[in-house]
């Protein structure tokens, strides 16, 4: 789904540049649970944008389902966005005057799906998170965890191949954490890819493989004993 070999990446900095990774190797199969430790400045969002084609590398290669991801202008980036990938963020990220069912509603809209049905499918997405009693909700009226399930269904709404998650609970707190957690599982037992980042031990061993990024290198690679567990 995911395979990253000898990849690079630097930011320029006035005159200079900060090389953030140093030859990236990552392979990450159809329906893994996967998530990135490391501690903050390790370059793990900078990973994670590159996964999700919202940045583009230096050096090495990308692909992401057989495609190799190279020269891509913003148009073609979106476009593999769209049909492959959904995002959550730890600031939630959803629109503050839109309900939590519009919000979920967004990304079928920009699909060209007309408004009922488009509203129809994001219902039942949001019954899925648990959330269908709170659809007319704004965002503002929504407790941390929930905001955090609605962007969970709006990630989901478009039936991506893969879920890009920085740190989805790095703004709750720890039963909420458990619960958010427990579901991006329930997804990933439905067959989907899930990518996580987070500097919490608790949450990467929910996890069933662990990435270790330090310094923009890769200094360890397990599975977990969430991966045996049947
Ligand atoms: P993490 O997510 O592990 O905390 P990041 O990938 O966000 O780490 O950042 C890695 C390093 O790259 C940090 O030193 C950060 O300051 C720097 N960095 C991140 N984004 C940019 C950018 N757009 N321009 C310049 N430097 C950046
Ligand atoms: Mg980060």
């Amino acid at each position: 789904m995911i395979k990253i070999e000898k990849l690079h990446k630097s930011y320029p900095i006035g005159k200079d540049s900060l090389h953030v990774l140093k030859g990236i190797d990552l392979h990450i199969k159809e329906g893994e649970f996967v998530s990135i430790m490391g501690s903050s400045g390790s370059g793990k969002s900078t990973l994670l944008n590159i996964v999700g084609l919202l940045d583009i590398h230096d050096e090495g290669d990308y692909y992401l389902n057989g495609q190799l991801i190279k020269d891509m202008n913003e148009k073609k980036a979106a476009l593999l966005r769209n049909k492959f990938l959904g995002f959550i963020f730890q600031s939630f990220n959803l629109i503050s005057y839109k309900t939590a069912l519009e919000n979920v509603a967004l990304p079928l809209y920009y699909k060209g799906m007309g408004r009922k049905e488009r509203l129809q499918v994001a219902l039942d997405y949001l019954e899925k998170v648990g959330l269908k009693d709170w659809a007319n909700h704004l965002p503002n009226e929504l407790s941390g965890g929930q905001k955090q399930r609605v962007a969970i269904a709006r990630a989901l709404v478009t039936k991506p191949k893969v879920v890009l998650a920085d740190e989805p609970t790095g703004a709750l707190d720890s039963t909420t954490t458990d619960s958010v957690m427990d579901l991006l599982k329930d997804i990933n037992d439905e067959g989907m890819t899930v990518f996580v980042i987070t500097h919490e031990e608790e949450v990467a061993e929910q996890t069933k493989r662990i990435v270790r990024l330090k310094d923009g290198v890769i200094i360890s690679d397990e599975f977990t004993k969430a991966s045996k567990a049947v």
